[in-house]
């Protein structure tokens, strides 16, 4: 996964996971946008910037 603000490369351990992280590099709140049932069975999973203004 690259990240969506500085595009340094971020390892996901779980992509089930949707917890909010920091990206190490910009230190950007990031989160696991996972988009299921796209198509049969298929699971598109992005990395967009989590607005934590919005918590
Ligand atoms: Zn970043």
């Amino acid at each position: 996964m690259i990240c969506p603000n500085c595009e340094h490369g971020v390892t996901i351990e779980d992509y089930e996971d949707t917890k909010p992280f920091q990206c190490t590099q910009c230190e950007e709140w990031l989160v696991l946008d996972v988009d299921e049932g796209t198509y049969f069975g298929a699971t598109h999973t992005t990395l967009r910037i989590f607005d934590i203004d919005c918590d």
